[in-house]
């Protein structure tokens, strides 16, 4: 796996990986609370700036840490207020990042590695596969520049830019830990939300960190045959290994976990597609998503947003605890990747 080649990241670091620096370098470990507060609550931008810092630990600091510049190098708004940033990273990698206003609050959907190698068929994210990891810097920097740019407060934070967060088990984990540091940005720790396609160890693994994350599950078929057609990740884990590592989240964090379903139409849209969601959600206990589907280059067709309202009556009409998301950005190429690809393709100039 290629990783930044950052190594001495000081924006990645958790506050208790910075004491732990401190208490390395001979120095009191209140100082690790100061370099965090500095970087995630006053957003300094270089060391130098961190003036309550003995002038002797600020210069040692610069000459074995760094702090990695990030910079949105393309910004689209759609009529509907959501706005699309392109943030570019020192090695020239760049990601996506979308801010949208609901009425519960303005949300962020960030990124978490640069490509991805999962290979989900409806996915222009997926299309260049995996370049490398983004580090948890990466990740705040993304809501930093981006409240910055649109001016304003971020309450809800979900992973569901490019990139698999489960993939990335490590380095989310640490993200989540700075987001929600009340001496930093202080995100409420219910705030976060990460969607996976399915890793099913790793949601495992994630119930065990006991963190509060809200968990949402693309599922999009209901039988492992159709399912593997459009998501690799179906022939890792079959949907019964999915289905009990969602009810083990369940149980083991009480966070009821949401399963995201795109109505696609002759697809995945009959009665007996209905019947199968029903029944998965219902050992789950989770609370079903539908996705009318931004349309892509090539791959699955667009989402007609009646056949979608259909789906959910049918759901609605069982007893299912179902929503159909409402279409963002439509205008700005808000589906995942969209923005990534057309940059890409055009040669890194803006379209
Ligand atoms: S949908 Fe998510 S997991 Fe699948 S290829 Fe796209 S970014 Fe990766």
């Amino acid at each position: 796996m290629v990783e930044s080649n950052c190594k001495n990241d000081l924006l990645s670091m958790t506050k208790e990986k910075l004491k732990e620096v401190m208490e390395e370098m001979e120095c009191l470990p209140y100082r690790g609370e100061q370099i965090f507060s500095f970087l995630h609550k006053n957003r300094v931008k270089d060391i130098d700036e961190m003036s309550s810092l003995p002038l002797d630990l600020r210069e040692r600091l610069s000459s074995e840490f760094e702090i990695p510049k990030a910079v949105v190098i393309d910004a689209l708004h759609s009529e509907d207020g959501s706005s699309k940033y392109l943030t570019a990273f020192s090695d020239g990698q760049a990601v996506e990042t979308v801010v949208m206003d609901y009425r519960f609050g303005t949300s962020i959907c960030i990124s978490t590695q640069a490509g991805c190698r999962m290979g989900c068929s409806f996915c222009a994210s997926s299309k260049g596969g995996l370049n490398r990891n983004l580090t948890a810097g990466e990740m705040v920097s993304q809501i930093y520049l981006a409240s910055d740019m649109c001016g304003k407060m971020i309450s809800n934070v979900v992973l569901m830019g490019t990139g698999e967060p489960l993939d990335n088990f490590c380095n989310v984990l640490s993200f989540y830990d700075i987001i929600t540091d009340k001496s930093g940005y202080g995100l409420s720790n219910r705030g976060v939300t990460i969607s996976t396609c399915g890793l099913a160890d790793k949601i495992r693994a994630l119930a065990d960190e006991k963190k509060g994350i809200t968990l949402s599950v693309s599922l999009h078929a209901v039988t492992d045959e159709k399912r593997r057609t459009i998501m690799p990740i179906a022939k890792k884990y079959t949907l019964e290994e999915l289905v009990d590592s969602c009810i083990y989240y369940y149980k083991t964090t009480s966070r009821r976990v949401t399963l995201e379903y795109a109505v696609m139409p002759g697809f995945n849209d009959a009665l007996e597609d209905v019947a199968g969601l029903l029944s998965i959600s219902k050992r789950i206990s989770a609370h079903i998503n539908l996705i009318p589907v931004n349309s892509i280059e090539k791959g699955m067709s667009n989402t007609d947003r009646k056949n979608a309202e259909r789906f959910r009556d049918e759901l609605n009409l069982r007893g299912a605890n179902v929503t159909l998301r409402r279409t963002l950005g439509a205008d700005i190429m808000a589906s995942c990747g969209q923005l990534r690809n057309t940059v890409i393709a055009s040669g890194g100039k803006k379209e």
